[in-house]
């Protein structure tokens, strides 16, 4: 099977969500991946901050083993162990009491905030321009960007989306009827925004003052994707609610919703539920990426990796880009011209896979685990990328 006779029956099964080409992968080694052609790639996509412990991470391979071997479901009719075990660690890391709900998905994870903030009595709800938190309907209607939501309306809810990183835009909106407030440390899918220091410590005050939940939408960022376990607690802000997936199991689908406080309390037995939420088996996959995060001080190669690649890509000094931002191993190489697509495929046809999340803005989110080699071969490679991607570096 080749990349061509994959692609041609991929076309004709499924309901391709994107409709861009996409080169078929087949297998992959740590921080590696190879397509069904055989070529190599590094992976600096991370399976848009999936794979944080790259491919085959021998301990996650082993506890998903076992895992499937000893028990691989349990239904809502009875409790089991992986579930607990992950739940008190979660809570252990975010530092208090709290309840957890999983689930399946990031979108999944934001749809149970979405309950929990219906269970205020209050109706108002507000989110980001720009933001993105997931594409079921309740996900979709706390998402910025009016081209996901159209068609799809009415949505649910009464949210008012307001531009993100403005503290008094926010205050000018939420009030003693608003049920929550839903934020993203920093703006993954909207290009890597980041917002001004403070802004996140302003929203718990202006949601304290009124009696608002406050949400971290941490699906991206969250589970050491920054270089912190969250995002949130690293400025010192303590949300109501917590919302992660993506990183968290590794590649296992996996969603979580941590409630604290209040939020906690509202989910009482019976509001909510699903059929594979809290499957041991993704439970198991989740353990072993905190483990692992833990055992090899992770959280800090994170933050000498994000360092090493934001200086090394600023230091190449090209005209196209801009400026690099983001936090952790979670950036945004910002352009000056609408060329990351470009950049995306000269990238990917020198063996490097990078995101074009925006016109002008090229992710990169790659596996936790990524070393300083790889890092370098990137930053070795990137001017010509960069270069085929600009039309007018031959006249400079
Ligand atoms: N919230 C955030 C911040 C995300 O980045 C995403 C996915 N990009 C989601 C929610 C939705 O996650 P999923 O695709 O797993 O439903």
């Amino acid at each position: 099977m080749n990349n061509q006779e994959l692609m041609r029956r991929w076309r004709e099964a499924l309901a391709d969500n994107y409709g861009t080409p996409r080169i078929p992968l087949v297998r992959g080694e740590g921080a590696r991946l190879w397509d069904a052609d055989g070529k190599e790639y590094l992976d600096f996509t991370g399976g848009i901050a999936v794979t944080s412990l790259g491919t085959g991470h021998p301990a996650v391979v082993r506890a998903v083993s076992e895992q499937i071997a000893t028990l691989g479901h349990v239904s809502n009719l009875f409790a089991a162990e992986p579930p607990v075990s992950l739940a008190e660690r979660l809570l252990e890391l975010a530092g208090r009491p709290g309840r957890v709900y999983f689930s399946n998905s990031g979108a999944e994870a934001v749809e149970a905030a979405f309950k929990i903030g219906r269970l205020t009595g209050r109706s108002h709800m507000v989110a980001t321009r720009g933001g993105f938190h997931g594409r079921t309907m309740g996900a979709l209607a706390l998402t910025g960007q009016p081209a996901k939501q159209e068609g799809f309306q009415p949505l649910p809810g009464d949210v008012s989306h307001v531009p993100y990183g403005d503290a008094e835009a926010l205050r000018a909106v939420v009030t003693e009827n608003t049920a929550l407030v839903i934020l993203e440390p920093v703006q993954g899918e909207n290009g890597v925004v980041v917002p001004p220091e403070g802004y996140l410590a302003a929203a718990r005050e202006i949601t304290r003052a009124t009696g608002t939940l406050l949400v971290l939408d941490e699906v991206q960022t969250g589970v050491g994707r920054t270089g912190h376990w969250f995002a949130g607690q690293a400025q010192g802000v303590e949300a109501d609610v917590i919302t992660l997936a993506k990183g968290l199991g590794a590649g296992l689908p996996i969603g979580a919703t941590l409630a604290f406080g209040e939020a906690a309390r509202l989910l009482t037995p019976g509001r909510h539920g699903s059929t594979f939420g809290g499957n041991p088996v993704a439970c198991a996959a989740a353990l072993a990426v905190l483990d692992t995060i833990a055992a090899e001080d992770l959280l800090q190669r994170v933050k000498d990796s994000g360092e090493r690649l934001r200086e090394g890509i600023w230091r190449l000094g090209h005209p196209l880009v801009d400026l690099v931002r983001g936090s952790g191993l979670l950036l945004g190489i910002v352009l000056t011209e609408p060329r990351a697509q470009q950049v995306q495929q000269a990238a990917q046809d020198a063996g490097f896979l990078v995101n074009a999340v925006a016109p002008h803005v090229v992710r990169l989110a790659p596996p936790l685990i990524v070393g300083d080699a790889e890092v370098d071969a990137l930053l070795s490679a990137l001017p010509a990328a960069l270069d085929a991607a600009d039309p007018s570096a031959a006249d400079r």
